[in-house]
């Protein structure tokens, strides 16, 4: 437990802690985010971070439609992970010199956000089915769709354009 959290005893109280951690880890995105679309030489890799600059920035009003549901205060959690992901990315953004390569390292560094993202969203769609909170399920699922979407774009702009040049 972090020294500012609230202490985890019931299901509920889990459910509402990765609620948090899902929405601080949002946050953090859209601040990591801009400088990423800003570092990227590769064009339709820019053009990707934006447009998920832009999707994420949705997906922090469908977790605010959620708490609101649940009758909570939107708050955030800090999570540790995504901090470290995204300090990882920062770090090898300014160790990486050649443009093409940093490319690539920023794709792989994209995925692994998307794919913590994608266990979070997949265990709070599981836990609300559970819980008989369908209606939330539904909303979760929208934006799982989009983590999903975004890595599998993110597969094939590597596979076809980014690492083909950070290669040759
Ligand atoms: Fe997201
Ligand atoms: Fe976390
Ligand atoms: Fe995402």
């Amino acid at each position: 437990m972090g020294f500012f959290s609230s202490p985890i005893k019931t299901m509920d109280d889990l459910y509402l802690h990765t609620l948090q951690d899902i929405y601080y880890a949002e946050h953090q995105i859209t601040k990591a985010l801009p400088l990423m679309v800003d570092k990227a030489g590769n064009s339709a890799l820019k053009q990707a971070f934006k447009k998920h600059l832009g999707e994420t920035e949705k997906q922090i009003t469908r977790l605010d439609e959620v708490f609101k549901i649940l009758g909570k205060e939107p708050k955030g959690a800090t999570c540790p992970a995504i901090d470290g992901i995204i300090k990882e990315a920062n770090e090898l953004m300014s160790d990486c010199d050649d443009t093409e390569v940093r490319d690539a390292a920023m794709l792989a560094a994209a995925q692994a956000v998307e794919h913590y993202e994608i266990t979070r969203y997949g265990t709070l769609i599981a836990w609300s089915n559970q819980a008989g909170k369908a209606n939330i399920a539904k909303i979760l699922e929208q934006t799982l769709e989009e983590e999903k979407a975004t890595d599998q774009k993110l597969t094939q702009l590597g596979e076809t354009n980014v690492n083909k040049k950070a290669a040759a």
